[in-house]
C-alpha cells in the first residue's frame, strides 16, 4: 500500500533486469519516529525520498510504547551520544511542538530521596547533570517539595524544570506530513527483505503487498528492535561490525484512582534502572513503570503479579497509594545491544567511515531518550551525508 502526497512515481513491479530497476536517491528503512525524523530531514534538503515500512502505518513498534517523556539530559554518560543529544534534541523539541501545535506540557520532573543516603547522592546527580549541560536542576527540602506536590513523601528531592511530557502521535503525524509536503513517499506492508551493497549504490528487495526491488544511493536503516537483522540482510555489510540484539522489556500499570501529582516524580535511580517512576500523559492519566524484565523474545502482555513489585517502590513517594488501584496497561521492547551485565549503553550511529559500505547508515540500540532526541538524531544522520 502506497501513500503519499508526493510528487514521486512509485515503483511497483520486480523489474525484468537490473537496466529495469527502479532508482530513488533515499531510502529509509521503518517509519518509527527516527525513520519519520530522518525522512523528513532528507526531504526537506531536497533529497529524494521513500520510506519503507514492514507494518500498516507509522509508529506501531517501539514508538507507540513508551512514557513520552522529554527528558532533560540528567542520567547519561558524559560525552556520550544519549547525552549529547537528549540536551540537544529536548530544545528542538520544544521548538517544533510550539511551532507545530503539537500537545505538550513542560511539567517539570521531581526526583525524590526519601532516606538521607538517598538525599546524599542528589548532589551527585546535580553535578552529573552539568556535566552534560543540564544546569538548571533545583535541590529543594522535603518541605519545599511538599509545597509542589503536598501527597509526596520525601526527605530532599532535585527538581527538573525542562522535563516535560508529549503526544508522540502528534508528533509523528507532522513529521510525517513535513516529509510528505517535501515530496518524500511512504511505502506500508513493505518490509525490506535483503539488500546488496556494491559500486556506489545499495539494491534492496522489498516483499509485502507490493513487492520491489530498487537501487539508492543511500540507505538508512531505522529499523528499531529489527536493526541489526536488517544490517544482517545486507550483503556487504561486514558482519563483525553488527551488534547482537537483546530485548529488555518494560511494564506498565495505570492507576484507577487519580494520582495527586502535577509533575513526573522519579525515585532516586538504583543499580540496574530508573526505579518506578510516576509519569502523566497529556490527559493527567497517571502510569507507572516502565520496569525492566529481560526476554528472549518478543511478547507485548503484562504479567498482572508483577503489580506485587510497584506497590512498595510506589508507596515509598506516594504512601497513600490505595490498595488494588494498579492495573496492568502496556509495555514496550528496548532494543538492547549489550547484554544484561552492562550496565549502560549508547545510541550506536553507523556510516561509511565506520563500516566501509558506501551509502548505509546503521541506527542501532535507539533506546530511551530516542523520543526526545529524535531530531538532533535527524541532524546528526544529515551531516553524516553532508546535507
Ligand atoms: C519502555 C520504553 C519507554 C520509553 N520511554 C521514552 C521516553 O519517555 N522518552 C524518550 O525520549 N524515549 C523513550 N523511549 C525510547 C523511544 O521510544 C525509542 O527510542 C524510539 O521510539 C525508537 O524509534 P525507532 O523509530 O528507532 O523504532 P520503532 O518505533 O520500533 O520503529 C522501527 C520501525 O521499523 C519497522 N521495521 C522493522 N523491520 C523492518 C523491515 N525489515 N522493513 C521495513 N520496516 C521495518 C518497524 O515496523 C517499525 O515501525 C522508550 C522506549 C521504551 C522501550
Amino acid at each position: 500500500m502506497i501513500a503519499k502526497r508526493g510528487r514521486r512515481r512509485f515503483p511497483r513491479q520486480i523489474p525484468r533486469s537490473e537496466a529495469d530497476m527502479d532508482k530513488v536517491d533515499c531510502v529509509v528503512i521503518g517509519a518509527g519516529v527516527i525513520g519519520l525524523s530522518i525522512a523528513r530531514r532528507l526531504a526537506q534538503a531536497g533529497r529524494e525520498v521513500i520510506v519503507l515500512e514492514a507494518t500498516e502505518g507509522i509508529g506501531t513498534i517501539t514508538s507507540s510504547r513508551n512514557s513520552e517523556v522529554i527528558h532533560a539530559g540528567i542520567y547519561y554518560r558524559a560525552g556520550s551520544l544519549m547525552a549529547k543529544m537528549c540536551v540537544s534534541g529536548k530544545r528542538a523539541l520544544y521548538q517544533y511542538c510550539r511551532d507545530h501545535g503539537i500537545p505538550h506540557r513542560n511539567c517539570g520532573k521531581l526526583i525524590v530521596a526519601t532516606t538521607p543516603s538517598e538525599t546524599e547522592k542528589l548532589q551527585s546527580i546535580r553535578a552529573h547533570a552539568e556535566a552534560n549541560g543540564v544546569d538548571d536542576l533545583q535541590l529543594l527540602t522535603g518541605e519545599a517539595a511538599r509545597a509542589l506536590e503536598p501527597a509526596l513523601n520525601c526527605d530532599a528531592a532535585l527538581l527538573s524544570p525542562s522535563t516535560g511530557i508529549i503526544d508522540s502521535h502528534a508528533y509523528m503525524l507532522a513529521l510525517r506530513g513535513d516529509a510528505e509536503e517535501a515530496g518524500a513517499a511512504y511505502a506500508f506492508h513493505t518490509p525490506l527483505l535483503r539488500a546488496r551493497a556494491g559500486g556506489g549504490r545499495i539494491e534492496i528487495e522489498a516483499g509485502g503487498h507490493a513487492p520491489m526491488t530498487l537501487a539508492c544511493n543511500l540507505l538508512v536503516n531505522t529499523a528499531g528492535l529489527s536493526a541489526p537483522a536488517v544490517a544482517r540482510s545486507i550483503e556487504g555489510m561486514p558482519v563483525g561490525m553488527i551488534p547482537c540484539a537483546y530485548l529488555a522489556k518494560g511494564n506498565y500499570f495505570s492507576c484507577s484512582a487519580r494520582a495527586p501529582f502535577s509533575r513526573l516524580i522519579y525515585p532516586v535511580p538504583e543499580p540496574g534502572g530508573l526505579g518506578v517512576h510516576l509519569t502523566l500523559d497529556m490527559a493527567g492519566q497517571a502510569r507507572f513503570g516502565p520496569d525492566v524484565e529481560w526476554v528472549e523474545s518478543i511478547d507485548y502482555a503484562v504479567d498482572p503479579a508483577r503489580a506485587e513489585r510497584f506497590y512498595p517502590a510506589i508507596r515509598r513517594y506516594w504512601p497513600t497509594l490505595p490498595d488494588g488501584a494498579l492495573m496492568p496497561s502496556y509495555s514496550g521492547m528496548r532494543p538492547k545491544i549489550v547484554p544484561p551485565a552492562v550496565a549502560t549503553q549508547d545510541f550506536l550511529i553507523q556510516g561509511p567511515a565506520d563500516h566501509g559500505v558506501a551509502g548505509l547508515i546503521n541506527l542501532f540500540g535507539i533506546e530511551s531518550p530516542g523520543l526526545t532526541s529524535s531530531l538532533a538524531i535527524a541532524d546528526h544522520v544529515g551531516a553524516l551525508v553532508e546535507l
